[in-house]
């Protein structure tokens, strides 16, 4: 049945751009803007373009525009994935070593292009795409094919092939005898100039930083890259009009990258108070990706729920308790790859069963991933003259984040790809 429904939204996708009318009334019983909640709004849309948003009845609506109305239900910007990573999937399924290693870049590919389908079906309209892991410039090529309307999915950031320290990322474990290719591209010192000057040639929207990894002595996250590595990175980078992004547990290695320059910080395990303030103070986003720690614990074995809360559990909810007190901005990032794509809600539900207020997480989402992702003078918001990525879903996520997966209604560029009764 699921693979039924797919194929049918798959046919509405190919005749879509010729069948569609180009304005639209949008009514639901309330409106998310990226900010506020708003009771007997209406959204119109002319062409690819937002033209109002205000109370239903001060809109001015176009003469043949086609009226969608959900009752019991709320419409809100395209969201905004800020950590996939569409080269990859569940690492119960497939363990990350044997994608990496045994998969083909064009196997790997093939099912990326289901992963974008099911991301935009989800209702979420743009993703940053934090690194391939092993599948070179795939992404970028995603991209293209998206972009081209070839195939459905969130319009894409890309990062490429990520930049690692040497010695620091695996996979790990084989002969040394043997050179095993790595999840990311492995680089030091005044040989990053190149590397990041070759990535950006290749594609990358903004570059990538492991700056730690989990190669401490006791297999702890330790720093990978000095402070004049991240300062070299982050101006030959910032040179070409794009930015740094730094995976980043550790304090340390969060530190440097923030003096550094890196925009946003992915992860961070073991923020503290003072830490977050050095973020904050730095206009830096966090993207904490609660899912991959939490889904990666329960692949291990852990039964959440009824075993207590081991360690790596509580280490992150402390830290994004942490980062909440200290006001630093916190979007919305699951590392999704690592869980199915199409399940991205799940970040944010843990966000919420973490302590972040449930608005905030709505806000993560699409107003604060917008700005962290300079996307906001034309996403992440329903104002006029904003493109018009719009979702709608049934019931009312602003009281409960879980209506979030209950999308009746995908736009994206102005183009209905996701319709419901
Ligand atoms: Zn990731």
């Amino acid at each position: 049945m699921k693979k039924l429904t797919h194929a049918l939204l798959f046919l509405l996708f190919s005749y879509s751009s010729l069948a569609q009318s180009s304005s639209y009334l949008l009514l639901a019983d309330r409106v998310f803007d990226g900010e506020a909640m708003h009771d007997g709004w209406a959204v119109v849309v002319s062409g690819d373009r937002i033209m109002a948003v205000g109370p239903r009845e001060k809109v001015a609506v176009p003469k043949g525009a086609t009226t969608i109305q959900y009752n019991n239900a709320t419409i809100t910007p395209g969201l905004i994935e800020g950590h996939s990573h569409l080269l990859l999937y569940p690492y119960n399924i497939t363990d990350w070593d044997t994608q990496v290693l045994k998969e083909s870049d064009s196997y790997r590919t093939a099912r990326a292009t289901v992963h974008a389908r099911n991301t935009l079906m989800a209702g979420f309209t743009t993703a940053r795409d934090l690194g391939t892991e092993g599948a070179g410039y795939s992404d970028v090529a995603l991209k293209r094919a998206i972009n081209e309307g070839i195939i459905p999915g969130p319009r894409l950031m890309v990062a490429g092939r990520a930049i690692v320290s040497t010695g620091s990322y695996g996979p790990k474990g084989y002969d040394n005898d043997m050179s095993i290719m790595l999840g990311a591209e492995p680089a030091d010192g005044n040989d990053l100039i190149r590397v990041v000057r070759d990535q950006i040639g290749k594609g990358a929207d903004f570059i990538k930083i492991y700056a730690d990894y989990r190669w401490g002595i006791q297999g702890e996250d330790q720093p990978s890259f000095t402070l004049d590595e991240l300062k070299l990175i982050n101006e030959v980078t910032r040179s070409s009009g794009r930015v740094m992004v730094c995976h980043a547990k550790s304090r340390e290695a969060i530190r440097r990258a923030v003096l550094a320059g890196a925009e946003t910080i992915e992860h961070g395990d073991f923020i503290d108070l003072e830490t977050g303030k050095l973020m904050k103070e730095h206009n830096v986003t966090y993207i904490p990706t609660i899912a991959a720690v939490d889904q990666i614990t329960q692949y291990r074995g852990w039964k959440k729920g009824t075993a207590p809360d081991p360690a790596n559990i509580i280490n992150k909810k402390n830290s994004f308790r942490a980062a909440i007190q200290s006001g630093v901005a916190i979007g919305m990032g699951g590392d999704v790859g690592v869980f199915p794509h199409g399940e991205n809600v799940l970040e944010l539900e843990l966000m919420v069963e973490y302590g972040l207020p449930v608005m905030d997480a709505l806000r993560a989402c699409t107003s604060v991933n917008a700005r962290a992702f300079h996307l906001d003078q034309q996403f992440g918001f329903l104002k006029d003259g904003f493109k018009a990525d719009v979702v709608v879903v049934s019931g009312d996520p602003g009281r409960n984040i879980s209506d979030l997966r209950k999308v009746k209604f995908v736009m994206k560029d102005g183009v209905v790809y996701r319709k419901e009764n």
